[in-house]
């Protein structure tokens, strides 16, 4: 996992600032505003020009690797789902006060109550909220409270993946209350060790340690050969292998799930 450096706000607020003034018209609901987003063009120019080459083109969370706004999403740190002054406080004050502050972001119906005066951003339009994430993670995270982890300076050194069984963990998350299934670590709630993700990870580290050229293995029978050979480590190391880590392996040597571990060439590196 990489640390995101927030350096392109002028450029991100050049392309934020014309929809905020093309859209903030008297009926305008906290509801639509960041929906309307979506469909006007400069969405897409964000995306595209700004928030992907600012993560080298990878998830903010599993760090596959996407293209463009068609294969991305934006992830809003503070969720969108955030609608009452009360839960914005707390989300800012328990997990973004050392990102975010009250010059960049305020609660979105705050401004749309102070007649649309920026900056502060509403929370749905914030560059400094926005993140990039595929739609997986997007999805598993949904508005879930986090801890923006990517915004930790030294995330990268506090990250570990286990080589052998491809577990992600981060020794700093952690878990609130009582572990209750709303609670979970950061890495749980967004299911960043799937089988399929492991499985992945584990084919990145094991073709790096043996200098094999993964793209280069184009036909199923090559592809069995270190799938075979990863999996029988994974098995010994792993204590949670099951049968859904068996299947993701198998799965590995088709296509579809062969090009889709290509886009984790992260981990190769
Ligand atoms: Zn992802």
């Amino acid at each position: 996992m990489e640390h995101i450096d927030k350096k392109s706000e002028h450029e991100a607020n050049d392309i934020i600032d014309a929809y905020l003034n093309l859209v903030c018209l008297p009926g305008i609901s906290e509801r639509t505003i960041y929906d309307d987003f979506t469909a006007n063009d400069g969405k897409h120019k964000l995306i595209d020009n700004v928030l992907l080459p600012e993560q080298e083109y990878r998830c903010c969370y599993c760090m596959m690797k996407m293209g463009n706004c068609r294969e991305a999403s934006i992830e809003h740190v503070i969720p969108q789902s955030i609608r009452n002054k009360g839960d914005f406080l707390q989300y800012f004050n328990t997990r973004a006060k050392n990102y975010l502050n009250y010059e960049n972001v305020c609660l979105t119906s705050d401004f749309i109550k102070g007649r649309f005066v920026f900056p502060p951003y509403p929370h749905v339009m914030s560059y400094y909220n926005f993140s990039i994430a595929c739609t997986d993670c997007n999805n598993h995270r949904g508005s879930q409270y986090i801890e923006p982890l990517f915004f930790y300076p030294d995330i990268k050194n506090e990250i570990q993946y286990n080589e052998k069984t491809g577990e992600m963990n981060w020794s700093a998350d952690p878990v609130l209350n009582n572990g209750s299934s709303v609670d979970l670590p950061t890495i749980e709630k967004v299911e960043l060790n799937t089988p399929l993700l492991k499985a992945i990870r584990c084919v990145w580290f094991y073709a790096k340690s043996h200098k094999i050229d993964l793209g280069k293995l184009k036909q199923v029978d090559e592809r069995y050969e270190i799938l075979y050979q990863v999996a029988g480590e994974a098995i010994v190391a792993d204590c949670h292998f099951n049968d859904e880590t068996l299947k993701a392996y198998l799965n590995l040597q088709t296509d579809k799930y062969w090009n889709k571990l290509l886009k984790y060439d992260y981990f190769g590196i």
